[in-house]
């Protein structure tokens, strides 16, 4: 069976590439949704070419047949997953046919075609990641479906439903029941606050304290002064035997303790895909280690963004956030914080994301949310892009809805900062021309072709701004610009009885010019694998960048600095930790 290896790695991305389209990454608004059909094959096509370009790519790195490429690519990925058993199911149907169009040098393009899970439809252009072959393209689709054999399996092509296919559906089950069965308990108080990191657990909000009793969880103001136990998990509790005051009185009484709500979209979910999986040069098994967790997390990474994050990043550059800042300002509001973020979020559909929120108008703290839809509303993977993208008065409705929502759940003495769009032409002119990680190795696919490759197969996060259309790139820069404009007028004609309305422009200019200032250059701010979201670098500059200027020019925000920190330090420590 050493054949068997052959297409576990390509299912592998299918179903991350699915996972992340599910998690409608790029599906700005329910309405406006692709078929289903078409999105999968969009997504088989991409898993496809980006695998096979792996497996030809890793043989050239290590100068081995494209069988023990393949082994060796099933050897990096997680043995307790069972991903490396999944090649023996597709093995059988792909494999001899992809190793003979491989040895016969036919690219990820032509061998993706030729086993059809790439589709050129009716009237539509031939997708593809390569520059074209030189003997034209009608020879080498016809040389390579020749070679594949005319007995293609019909019955996968096109691959729509990849999840529901009888053979398939048990491997997706698999992943789903994997993660569950991985958890350490169940969560039985029913609140929305959990023991377990990932899954929406704390790596998106405040770890739970005391998973049986649902009146304990961070964020609430501390209940009879927490004298016998830890209400609200900021491992503040207890009493001075000094002088028999608790210390929740004595050390948070007045300090104008408060936490921090993220109502985002992936930028601030903060999705990232590792390089050194799509990297045949830098592939590893501990690289891969970190596959699962970052599944069970939507391929997001909270616990390091921007807004939200307060652990060490472990893929690369550092983190910095609003929440770590205003912990260090006063260290009452430890573990206050809820990134309520999904991939594919917008103005318009961010109903569940809303009553996801955790707070509770008469027990907790006061909140700070930050509203950033940053791209989504002209961020679409439609052909007529900006019909798609929301107007101006679609999205002065959308965000009324949304405060309406909030000042009937926020407690009073809250804060909405709603931020405004970025300029997304900053992509394409810092990208255009440079590599994408696939195209590195023999300097052949730049991100120009990377996102016309996304565009043809409809599954390109953003057409107006992934572009090589210099017009429609302004097009997109207009609509985003009005849509913020809205925002601004929010904040200075609207009120609400239960927290001031702020805005605040996306910082992208102050961010390039920070970075820039340090040695950095404009690239390394966004995201390599998918060439559109902030990078871990990206996510602790604007968050530094947010802060200085709240602080500067609405300090009542955050509250005062308490005197009291380096007390609660000497006392409680790192206060139980994250
Ligand atoms: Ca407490």
């Amino acid at each position: 069976m050493r054949i068997c290896w052959i297409m576990a790695p390509s299912l592998t991305f299918l179903l991350l590439f699915i996972l992340l389209l599910n998690g409608t990454s790029s599906i700005p608004n329910g309405k406006r949704k692709l078929p289903h059909s078409e999105k999968h094959q969009g997504v088989a096509c991409l898993g496809c070419v980006f695998m096979v370009s792996i497996v030809e790519q890793l043989s050239q790195v290590h100068n081995s047949t494209t069988e023990k490429a393949m082994e060796r690519f099933c050897n990096y990925l997680p043995e307790l997953s069972q991903l490396r058993g999944i090649c023996v199911l597709v093995a059988k149907l792909f494999g001899p046919r992809i190793i003979k169009l491989i040895e016969n040098h036919m690219n990820a393009d032509m061998v993706c075609h030729s086993i059809h899970l790439c589709k050129q439809s009716a009237g539509q252009p031939y997708c593809h990641l390569y520059p074209l072959p030189k003997v034209g393209l009608n020879v080498a689709i016809k040389k390579s479906k020749r070679l594949a054999g005319t007995k293609v399996l019909n019955n996968i092509q096109g691959l729509s439903g990849l999840c529901s296919l009888p053979f398939l559906k048990n491997l997706c089950k698999k992943i789903e029941v994997f993660t569950k069965k991985h958890l350490p308990y169940e969560d039985t108080d029913g609140d929305k606050f959990s023991l377990f990191p990932t899954l929406r657990g704390y790596h998106w909000r405040g770890r739970d304290c005391n998973d049986r009793e649902s009146s304990v969880y961070p964020g609430r103001r501390p209940d009879n002064w927490d004298t016998g136990k830890d209400s609200n998990c900021n491992g503040i509790w207890g009493v001075d035997p000094k002088d028999g005051i608790p210390y929740e009185q004595k050390f948070c009484n007045g300090t104008e303790s408060k936490g921090i709500i993220l109502l985002g979209d992936s930028a601030g979910a903060h999705f990232h895909i590792p390089p050194e999986w799509v990297t045949a040069s830098q592939m590893s098994e501990e690289g891969f280690s970190n596959l699962l967790e970052a599944i069970s997390n939507e391929l997001d990474w909270p616990q390091f963004s921007g807004i939200t994050g307060f652990l060490n990043s472990t893929i690369g550059g550092w983190t910095d956030s609003i929440y770590l800042n205003l912990l260090r300002r006063n260290r009452c509001n430890h573990r206050d914080y809820q990134n309520l973020s999904k991939n594919g979020a917008s103005s318009g559909n961010i109903r569940d994301l809303l009553e996801s929120l955790a707070r509770n108008q008469q027990f907790d703290k006061p909140a700070i949310v930050i509203f950033a839809m940053v791209g989504n509303d002209v961020c679409n993977g439609q052909r007529d892009t900006v019909k798609a993208m929301t107007r101006p008065a679609e999205m002065r409705s959308n965000v009324n809805q949304t405060l309406n929502y909030l000042d009937n759940h926020l407690p009073k003495g809250s804060h909405v900062i709603l931020v405004g769009l970025a300029d997304g032409r900053f992509l394409w002119e810092n990208l255009h021309n440079r590599y994408f990680p696939l195209g590195q190795l023999n300097k052949d696919v730049t991100y120009e072709q990377y996102y016309s490759f996304l565009s043809c197969l409809q599954v390109n996060s953003c057409n107006g701004w992934m572009s090589s259309n210099g017009t429609l790139r302004d097009l997109t820069t207009e609509r985003a610009s009005e849509l913020s404009n809205v925002l601004k007028e929010i904040a200075k004609s609207e009120k609400y009885a239960n927290f001031d309305v702020l805005y605040l422009d996306f910082p992208l200019k102050q961010l390039v010019e920070l970075w820039q200032k340090s040695g950095g250059e404009a690239w390394q701010l966004i995201e390599p694998v998918d060439g559109f979201h902030p990078s871990q670098i990206a996510q602790a500059l604007v968050a530094s960048i947010i802060w200085k200027q709240i602080l500067r020019d609405w300090p009542h925000v955050l509250g005062k600095e308490n005197p009291f920190n380096s007390e609660i330090e000497a006392v409680f420590n790192s206060q139980g930790g994250h």
